[in-house]
């Protein structure tokens, strides 16, 4: 006998709207925005088909921009990858890792489907704005009918597919500081092949600079301590605060501060030495890369 599952499909007309519904029917209830992700997890049966599918659609007018208020920059979580390509995000040297991503990023349909909020919640290893994202230190900022809340982004992401979302709350926004002019970022994603990757290392990194010298920086990879989840590399961040940017310099971090923190695992794709060396190489690529933009090289 086949089974057909039945799941219904609400169209909320506000965000409010979407709110009540998710209040009154979670955890019955999951939001879908580009569908690209999720539709895969149910038709492969890797999650429990829900009862209801609360379509995010109808609220990009209010959840879809990019915009710089106050000193930070604010993305909304319907935010399609093609959108923010059609932003400052990738026109501006500062945020240049965003370009790095796109590049790498599915197909070219698939980024006018997928969202910046659906790719935070898939909360994978490859989900690579959560990579990008950790190092620019993003905020994550949540709503229910109770009200709002802001949560660290390095928080948000608590476990492969898990996050600290409430079952009624709905991600609406993932925001920044803006970063100064003496900084750029970058966005390392090595595999086999160049197209439709699943990225074997990514690595992305933020650097700010002041007469050469490493005011700041923050490097995450899509693992770090052997959790499924993308984090920051804390200890090679701190070696590097206050030196002079010098390959000397970015030779240690890679060799011998990198290692002494990371945890890789070996799976089909790749064992956990072949992909440590692959860190390695991926971080001393993404700072001088982040450097170069910075100098205009
Ligand atoms: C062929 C292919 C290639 C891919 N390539 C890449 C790639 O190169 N890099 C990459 O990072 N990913 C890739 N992905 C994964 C996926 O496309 C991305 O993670 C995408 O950004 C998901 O966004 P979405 O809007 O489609 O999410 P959806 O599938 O709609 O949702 C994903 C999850 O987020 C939840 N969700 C969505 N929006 C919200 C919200 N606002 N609030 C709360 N929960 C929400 C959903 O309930 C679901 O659990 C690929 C997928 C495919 C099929």
């Amino acid at each position: 006998m086949i089974v057909i599952e039945t799941i219904s499909i609400y169209k909320p007309k506000s965000l409010s709207d979407a709110l009540e519904f998710l209040d009154k029917h979670a955890p019955d209830v999951k939001p879908i925005a580009g569908g690209t992700e999720l539709l895969l997890l149910i038709r492969d049966k890797k999650i429990k088909p829900p009862k209801y599918l609360l379509d995010l659609n109808p609220l990009k007018k209010t959840l879809s921009y990019v915009k710089v208020e106050g000193g930070v920059v604010k993305i909304g979580a319907l935010t399609s990858i093609y959108d923010l390509s059609q932003t400052i995000l990738h026109s501006d040297k500062r945020y240049a890792g965003f370009v790095d991503v796109w590049e790498k990023f599915g197909t070219m349909a698939l980024r006018f489907e997928a969202t910046i909020g659906g790719n935070l919640n898939a909360a994978t290893q490859y989900s690579d704005y959560i990579t990008l994202l950790l190092a620019f230190d993003a905020n994550v900022k949540l709503e229910s009918v109770k009200g709002v809340r802001e949560l660290k982004l390095s928080e948000y992401i608590v476990d492969k597919r898990k996050t600290a979302l409430n079952p009624n709350e709905l991600l609406v926004e993932v925001s920044f500081k803006e970063p100064p002019a003496e900084s750029s970022s970058s966005f390392i994603k090595f595999d086999r092949r160049e197209i439709l990757i699943a990225g074997i290392v990514t690595e992305a990194t933020y650097l700010h600079l002041e007469d050469d010298v490493i005011k700041d920086v923050r490097i995450a990879f899509d693992m770090v301590s052997g959790k499924r989840i993308p984090a920051r590399a804390v200890k090679t961040e701190e070696f590097l605060r206050g030196k002079r940017f010098s390959s000397e310099v970015v030779e240690e971090a890679a060799e011998k501060i990198l290692p002494s923190e990371m945890t890789r695992v070996t799976d089909w794709w790749a064992t956990a030495e072949y992909r440590l060396e692959m860190s390695k190489v991926s971080l001393k690529r993404g700072l001088k890369l982040a450097y170069e933009r910075i100098r205009g090289e």
